[in-house]
């Protein structure tokens, strides 16, 4: 596509359109602005590693602070070839926001290093994600109380116990020195339901925005997810989860697509046997039964109630935006829509759950594991037998006085006390179904606003002018 205006906004450029268009609707300082917009801290490192053919390589890596407006900062780290400074920065900032729509007590904040991790074996990559570390120590770039990463596109708790491990050997004797990172395995003190947490809270964002009768009925859609046809780009952790628990709540998942191509089926795709397929074979192509797309990005295009974008950002641009057909756009990725498809969407009447609000889930329950590992007990384990002993005393009291028996299942189902995924699991939904009334709320109730990233924005800005505000740094 030919562009009259010049090049197009860079993804941290794009993540400050959305701020200014919501900026323009407060009346805040242009000081106090400015102060929420900039990054505090931009840290570039460049360290050199030893190939296991014997060669040296010079990697490049960055964390960037957005906002120290709260501490310790959060964000995820992200191994990818084309990571670059803009790029860490756009992420770093959206963290800011999303902490502050979700109500998790961080400023943002981001990592990138630039590597291909297909090109590196599991013992390179380990010995770059301990340097890495080693570099965000030195300059105080990471601890409990500082900065806490976490996994993104690219990595996962494999890396986050390796970069536990090295900030543990760094900081002996630190009790809390677990806390300097989440997303960790179980078994190093990571926490239950964090691996599904983002999926399943764009299934609950999702499901919560479905429910919602009268922006159902402007969509021309029947409310609820079940039935509703729905197109998955990107099958890795964010993407997999998604398709899982809304293939589950009964949606019909009718294309997924990976990097070489897509597969597609209008009757629906089982999701779990076509990951099977893609980890066995290496591609999601020639999945039985289902049709090929190729290229992958024709699957965004496809007829579909739902696309859920959650791959990588600058998917669904001004050049294929006015193609998509998809009633509502349920961003799982960062950045999927640039702004100039925005406007073309939004033109068209089309629902976009950003980014900021939906993918919320993976931090909030990030959040939760930071707690476990500064409180050093897991939840659920003081209260869960006192509970159900309660419970059990509840179903004995109900089961004499009314002389009916509760059947073994129902009495598990009754006496069942919390465990930590269960906490988790529903923290998770307490915190996406009230974050989506805050947000819709201020959508339908300021007529300026027309749509849910605005609103969004605005609800973020809001909450961190209020915290620079009541620090006094603007009297
Ligand atoms: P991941 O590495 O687990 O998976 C990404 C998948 O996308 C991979 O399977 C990759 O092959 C595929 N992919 C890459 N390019 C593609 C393309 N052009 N078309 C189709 N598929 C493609 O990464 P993830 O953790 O799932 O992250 C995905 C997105 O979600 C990123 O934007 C990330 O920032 C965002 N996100 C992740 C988390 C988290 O908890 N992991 C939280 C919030 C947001």
């Amino acid at each position: 596509m030919v562009r009259a205006h010049g090049p197009a906004p860079s993804f941290f450029e794009t993540v400050n359109i959305y701020f200014e268009k919501a900026a323009s609707l407060c009346d805040y300082p242009r000081g106090l602005l400015d102060q929420i917009k900039v990054p505090n801290a931009v840290y570039a490192v460049q360290f050199p590693i030893r190939r296991e053919n014997g060669d040296y390589e010079v990697i490049s890596g960055w964390r960037v602070h957005h906002s120290h407006h709260r501490t310790p900062v959060k964000g995820g780290i992200r191994y990818a070839p084309e990571v670059n400074e803009d790029e860490v920065k756009a992420l770093a900032a959206l963290m800011t926001y999303k902490c502050a729509i979700v109500d998790v007590p961080f400023g943002g904040a981001k990592g990138g290093v630039r590597i291909d991790t297909k090109k590196y074996s599991a013992d390179e990559i380990q010995q770059i994600t301990r340097r890495y570390t080693t570099e965000l120590i030195k300059k105080n770039f990471i601890g409990p109380g500082v900065d806490v990463p976490a996994p993104d596109y690219g990595t996962g708790p494999r890396e986050m116990a390796w970069i536990a491990d090295t900030y543990m050997t760094f900081h002996p004797g630190q009790i809390d020195g677990l806390a300097s990172v989440t997303g960790k395995p179980v078994t190093q003190g990571g926490i239950r339901g964090r691996v599904e947490a983002t999926g399943r809270g764009i299934y609950y964002g999702l499901r919560e925005a479905m429910l919602q009768t009268e922006d159902m009925k402007a969509l021309k859609l029947s409310p609820g997810l079940a039935g509703k046809r729905v197109v998955v780009q990107g099958l890795g952790n964010v993407g997999y989860h998604a398709a899982k628990f809304c293939e589950e709540a009964g949606c019909v998942i009718i294309a997924l697509a990976e990097r070489n191509g897509a597969v597609y089926r209008p009757q629906g795709l089982d999701v779990d046997a076509v990951a099977k397929h893609l980890r066995e074979t290496g591609s999601i192509l020639n999945y039985p039964g289902a049709e090929n797309l190729v290229p992958t990005h024709a699957a965004l295009e496809l007829d579909c109630d739902i696309l859920i974008p959650a791959a990588l950002e600058n998917q669904i641009t001004g050049e294929n935006a006015p193609r998509i057909k998809a009633k509502i756009v349920a961003e799982g990725a960062n950045g999927p829509t640039t702004a100039e498809a925005e406007k073309i969407l939004l033109a068209r009447n089309v629902l976009i759950v950003p980014d900021v609000y939906l993918n919320a889930g993976g931090v909030t329950v990030s959040y939760f594991e930071w707690v476990k590992n500064l409180s050093h007990v897991r939840f659920g384990r003081v209260g869960k037998r006192f509970e159900e002993a309660s419970f059990e005393r509840v179903v004995h009291a109900i089961e004499r006085s009314t002389g009916h028996r509760f059947d073994d299942g129902e009495r598990r189902a009754i006496v069942h006390g919390a465990d930590e995924v269960d906490l988790v699991n529903s923290g998770l939904e307490e915190t996406m179904i009230g974050a989506y009334h805050q947000i819709r709320e201020i959508w339908k109730s300021d007529s300026r606003v027309t749509d849910q990233r605005t609103a969004a924005f605005l609800c973020a800005v809001r909450k961190v002018a209020t915290s620079y505000l009541e620090l006094g740094v603007f009297p």
